[in-house]
């Protein structure tokens, strides 16, 4: 990344929020979950799958977590009613992780029996490493109650991760493999692009190895390439490709195209601030997107 789009990723929060929220619109479905309905239709016609994923994150009161489950009821009824190729992710601290463990652990214990009852999957999203040690002892406790239809995600760039693959295997867990997008500190999170890169590699290996079900979720071509060497001629039940709504769309389909299972990560809802500066900060033009939006403010009708 140049240094000046560097500079405008530090300055990010600064921004007005409406200028984050225009530039940011490509990577969200939109406000209501019919938006989402219908980007998931259309990804389907396309030959993807896609993910579910209802915006928001750090609830600070249980009546915003019930809400947030509530928001994942329906939108499992819509994914059946409509018979979409979908399935869902959840962010625990959204389910009230942080305010109340128990109530977390119920909310997330109900969505993931309706989405059972109705034959959808449940993907836990990993978010910062204060919650990991947690995100993966409750995905351990629900597979303990007999729950299989449910999933993770871990993160190549923490330094734990080979081991959490090792202590996970005997479990066969589904696993979204990523980069990790949250800022840690060099004492648990390796923080060179490479050395990053070849932790994917060795984690996508072990994650092979142990049998397990693996979602690689990565925009990188020299990840790709990797894992497309090493997922060639397996079946389709041991791996897909996963990529974010507005990311890499000529590629995404592209690879859909070769018969690869492609899903897309498709978020919606009102609370699209914190996952909008998250996608910013990623897209290496974003100095360029915001600038422009910003003069087109300042200079209407330019
Ligand atoms: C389906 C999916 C689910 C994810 N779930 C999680 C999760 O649960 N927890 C977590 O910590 N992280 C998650 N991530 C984010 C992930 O950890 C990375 O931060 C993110 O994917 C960027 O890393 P990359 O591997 O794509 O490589 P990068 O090197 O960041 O990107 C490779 C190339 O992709 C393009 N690109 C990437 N991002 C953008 C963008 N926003 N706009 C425009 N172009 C872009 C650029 O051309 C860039 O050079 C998820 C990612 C995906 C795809």
């Amino acid at each position: 990344m140049r240094l000046f789009d560097r500079a405008v990723v530090r300055v990010l929060p600064a921004v007005p929020r409406a200028v984050v929220r225009r530039v940011a619109a490509p990577y969200i479905a939109g406000p209501t979950l019919d938006d989402a309905r219908r980007v998931v239709a259309d990804l389907n016609a396309e030959g993807m799958l896609a993910t579910v994923d209802v915006l928001g994150e750090e609830v600070s009161r249980p009546e915003e977590a019930e809400a947030i489950a509530g928001a994942y009821h329906d939108a499992l009824r819509a994914i059946q009613e409509d018979g979409l190729a979908a399935n869902v992710s959840v962010k625990l601290t959204a389910l009230g992780l942080k305010v109340d463990e128990a109530l977390c652990r119920s909310l997330t214990g109900r969505v993931l029996s309706d989405a059972e009852a109705r034959g959808i999957f449940v993907r836990i999203d990993m978010e910062d490493s204060s919650t990991t040690g947690e995100t993966l002892e409750l995905y351990r406790s629900l597979r303990g109650e007999g729950h299989e239809g449910v999933g993770v995600v871990l993160q190549a760039a923490l330094r734990r991760t080979l081991e959490d693959i090792e202590a996970l295997a005997p479990l066969r867990p589904s696993v979204r493999l990523c980069k990790g997008i949250y800022l840690e500190p060099s004492s648990i999170a390796f923080q060179e692009f490479e050395v990053i890169r070849k932790s994917f590699v060795a984690c996508l290996d072990a994650l092979l190895e142990a049998g397990c079900r693996v979602a690689v979720a990565t925009h990188d071509e020299w990840l790709l390439e990797r894992a497309l060497e090493r997922v060639d001629g397996l079946d389709d039940t041991a791996y897909e490709l996963q990529m974010l709504l507005g990311v890499r769309v000529e590629r995404a389909r592209e690879l859909a195209a070769a018969g690869h299972p492609l899903r897309i990560y498709v978020p919606y809802g009102r609370r699209w601030y914190e996952y909008s500066l998250r996608r910013l900060q990623e897209n290496p033009k974003v100095a360029g997107y915001v600038a422009r939006d910003l003069l087109g403010r300042i200079v209407p009708g330019r």
